[in-house]
């Protein structure tokens, strides 16, 4: 059913979002609504409110474990547009809409001569939530090109520009996961990125991957093409295999833990995370526990990346999380550390 809400706001009813969520989980939206334009996210937040429905913000659901039945309103960002908002001494000032895809408004940078998201190639999901949970890869996180974001505060009921020091960025986290959770509605983000390439290629075997394909000068263009590259040899494609990438953040823990650890297992595999604590690799230690290509009825852990749990076809929310509770404890019990699901679970738990 659908019921025309306001003259340019489309309220749909019973909506499948089975396309919307890469897990590929079978999800219906008791009301889902599409906006473009400010006044119609205005007036579904509005409608929301009198109908004491619960909100969720749609971007590409890449990171998401939905409910086979969300209730309330789910409503997704269709707002389009980036333009370059100052030039100036070697860096440009881009403003991105939240409905943007990220990983073509990464390769439109490129293309416009724009440096610094090429690490972060391929990543799936739109621009809007890009800074929800301060995405990063190949050691470069969204936190390092951010200039500022523009929202809609639900609080305040106004429009706002938040800048790096009021988000709080860290490790996979943002005040828009945390203190602020469900406050605001991310519009437009805000790039601050170089006319001269800065090349960071000594993460994840970048260099290694340059050198065998014989490139000894590698340009901005050839570092965003490896990202691809190894991305796809290594992470499956959520059009065949249902995943939200990484399904556990990396455990941090201190050196004095670390040191423990790399006595009982000398190959343990961690990084430096600042401030006297090491981040030990997940995927290492769900491999190291046994349940790399575990394959459950119809969900599993990844063959190639223990880190990505994966819908084999049929499985739902409840499903995925007994199989992520047994790795969680198996896991605990090997090396007494505790892994927490990076996707957000909607509804909560
Ligand atoms: C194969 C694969 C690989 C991945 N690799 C990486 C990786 O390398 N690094 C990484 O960091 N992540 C990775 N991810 C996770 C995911 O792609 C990112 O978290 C991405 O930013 C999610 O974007 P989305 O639009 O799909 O958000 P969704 O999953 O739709 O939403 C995620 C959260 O953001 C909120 N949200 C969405 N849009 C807005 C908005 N405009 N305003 C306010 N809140 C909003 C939602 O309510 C939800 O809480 C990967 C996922 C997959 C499937």
């Amino acid at each position: 059913m659908t019921v025309n809400m306001k003259p340019e706001v489309l309220l749909q009813s019973d909506a499948s979002l089975t396309g919307s969520n890469t897990l590929g989980f079978s999800v219906v939206a008791e009301h889902l609504c599409q906006v473009e334009q400010l006044p119609q996210l205005q007036a579904a937040l509005a409608l929301a409110k009198r109908s004491a429905w619960p909100v969720l913000l749609l971007g590409g659901g890449s990171n998401l474990i939905l409910s086979e039945r969300l209730p309330g309103l789910v409503i997704q960002l269709n707002n389009r547009g980036i333009s370059c908002l100052e030039q100036h001494a070697g860096q440009v000032i881009v403003d991105v809409a939240a409905g943007e895809n990220w990983h073509d408004w990464v390769a439109y940078s490129l293309s416009q001569g724009w440096f610094g998201l090429e690490n972060m190639a391929l990543i799936p999901g739109t621009v809007g939530a890009a800074p929800i949970q301060n995405i990063g890869a190949y050691g470069v996180e969204l936190k390092d090109c951010f200039h500022s974001l523009t929202a809609w505060d639900r609080q305040q009921q106004r429009q706002v520009t938040l800048y790096p020091h009021e988000c709080d960025f860290g490790y996979r986290h943002s005040i828009f996961k945390g203190v602020a959770a469900g406050r605001y509605v991310i519009w437009t983000v805000r790039f601050r990125l170089s006319t001269t390439p800065d090349l960071k290629l000594n993460y994840g075997g970048i260099a290694q991957y340059l050198s065998d394909q014989g490139i000894d000068q590698p340009q901005p263009l050839d570092l965003f093409n490896a990202v691809c590259d190894i991305r796809r040899s290594k992470l499956p494609d959520p059009a065949q295999l249902g995943n939200v990438g990484s399904f556990f953040e990396n455990p941090r823990v201190t050196l004095a833990q670390y040191e423990a650890l790399k006595r009982n297992f000398p190959t343990l595999v961690a990084f430096p995370a600042g401030e006297g604590r090491m981040k030990l690799a997940a995927g290492w230690l769900i491999d190291q526990a046994g349940w790399k290509g575990y394959c459950a009825a119809n969900v599993g852990v990844y063959e190639k990346q223990a880190l990505v749990l994966v819908n084999h076809g049929g499985g739902d929310r409840r499903s995925l999380l007994a199989l992520a509770a047994e790795v969680q404890q198996s896991v605990r019990e090997k090396f007494g550390v505790m892994l927490s699901i990076e996707p957000r679970q909607y509804p909560a738990a």
